[in-house]
């Protein structure tokens, strides 16, 4: 499967958090991430992350576009609801593609739980099945 990874500034330390936890699972599929969450998380985890743009120059747009190629099975999004970003048009978009597209998504760490629990037991394997129906 292919997760993409993004946080927020002051969520950044969770994702690290989350990805070291959950490591082992997490290096059994293909990751990608924004430039700072991706830096971080590889590395704090060793795992090999494809890099994206920062959110601010663009990398979040990177993941919207991976999603509109039926290239992303997983999202995880850890928003910081406090402080508003200037990106956030953007992110409000990526999450609506997301909906669009039946991408699971989590925008905090209780459901990213969830879902990486999920992804092992294999609740998520439907979506290679429909690619793979798909062509
Ligand atoms: P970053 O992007 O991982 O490059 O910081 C996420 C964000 O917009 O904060």
């Amino acid at each position: 499967m292919n997760i993409a990874l993004t946080a927020h500034d002051a969520k950044k330390e969770l994702m690290v958090q989350f990805c070291i936890a959950y490591c082992g699972i997490l290096s059994r599929h293909t990751l990608c991430g924004t430039g700072t969450t991706a830096k971080l998380v590889s590395e704090a985890t060793g795992l090999h992350i494809q890099r994206f743009l920062s959110g601010l120059q663009g990398g979040g747009q990177q993941i919207a576009a991976r999603i509109g190629y039926n290239e992303i099975d997983l999202l995880l999004f850890f928003r910081d609801p406090l402080n508003p970003k200037p990106q956030e048009p953007n992110e409000m978009q990526l999450l609506r593609l997301c909906d669009m597209h039946n991408i699971p998504v989590a925008t905090n760490i209780a459901t990213a739980e969830v879902l990486i629990h999920g992804l092992e037991r294999g609740d998520l394997d439907w979506r290679e099945i429909v690619k793979v129906n798909e062509g």
